[in-house]
């Protein structure tokens, strides 16, 4: 059993949806007060009215993290509403699919602005909050594409993941003394509103490559983000924990089609 992490003030980038909005809900059912940022701020919104409907305490606020003023606008409110912010989880990505020869700048830019530079800014925007408060959380969700593993279309994509984790193997150190830590879940592939966008013939492809036999969850991502936000993660810092049902292990095609 972890201490309650009851009262917390946390804020969660891309959460108005998928994995974001599975975190918000397993952090808001623990007690926390959860702020949920997304550019649409009607579906913020509703997330957030559905948390609240499940009794959890929960606002929501409009937010580009490829943006300084909205980051500086989404750390405010939290700080307006909440009095601070102790667990920043910087969740906000995107996965657009594009080739080598085909991809263009403004592609990559694009998935690199959101994903890896706009981690950064949540982190900027929020740190002097954690500071504040002599002890905080960051989590931030990368991805086994990148960091473990390729994939046709995601050069980019993969270039954003491993890098964020090249931060938080710094940020780590520069925040140490701050008794901040800064670490990051890696999902494999998990069932969400961007996932099913991807057609059911990516959908069964990857069941079929994850030795469990299924998707993962949002909650299953989620409860690995609450370890890495709880009191007991306090010495853990820099370190990753892949979620994916075991999507790394095989080494071939044949260990999976030998089970
Ligand atoms: P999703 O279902 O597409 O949801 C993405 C969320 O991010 C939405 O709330 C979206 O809301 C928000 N978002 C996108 N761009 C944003 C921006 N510039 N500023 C603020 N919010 C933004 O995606 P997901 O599958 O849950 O993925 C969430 C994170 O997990 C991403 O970082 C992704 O790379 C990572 N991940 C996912 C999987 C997976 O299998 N699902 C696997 C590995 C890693 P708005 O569009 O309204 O802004």
């Amino acid at each position: 059993m972890l201490t309650s992490i009851s009262g917390r003030s946390v804020v969660v980038t891309g959460a108005s949806k998928g994995i974001g909005k599975g975190i918000a809900r397993v952090f808001a059912s623990k007690g926390a007060r959860v702020l949920l940022a997304a550019r649409d701020i009607a579906q913020a919104e509703a997330a957030a009215a559905e948390i609240r409907s499940q009794g959890g305490i929960a606002s929501a606020v409009s937010a580009d993290v490829a943006k300084p003023e909205d980051n500086a606008r989404m750390a405010r409110t939290a700080v307006e509403l909440y009095g601070g912010i102790d667990i920043l989880c910087c969740n906000a990505g995107i996965f657009p699919s594009a080739r080598l020869g085909e991809m263009s700048l403004a592609d990559w830019s694009r998935v690199l602005d959101t994903n890896l530079q706009g981690m950064f800014l949540s982190v900027d925007a929020c740190l002097p909050h954690l500071k504040a408060r002599g002890q905080g959380r960051i989590v931030v969700t990368s991805s086994i594409t990148g960091p473990i593993t390729g994939y046709p279309g995601w050069s980019h994509y993969a270039a954003s993941k491993a890098g964020q984790l090249g931060f938080i193997r710094t940020a780590a150190i520069e925040l140490a003394p701050h008794n901040i830590t800064v670490n990051a879940v890696l999902p494999g592939n998990i069932r969400t509103e961007g996932v099913e966008a991807l057609g059911p013939e990516y959908l069964a492809r990857m069941t079929a490559a994850i030795p469990q036999r299924r998707l993962g969850s949002v909650e299953d991502v989620a409860y690995a983000a609450l370890f890495l936000a709880s009191d007991e993660a306090a010495f853990i810092t820099g370190q990753t924990i892949v979620v994916d049902g075991g999507q790394v292990l095989p080494e071939s095609h044949m260990a999976l089609e030998d089970l």
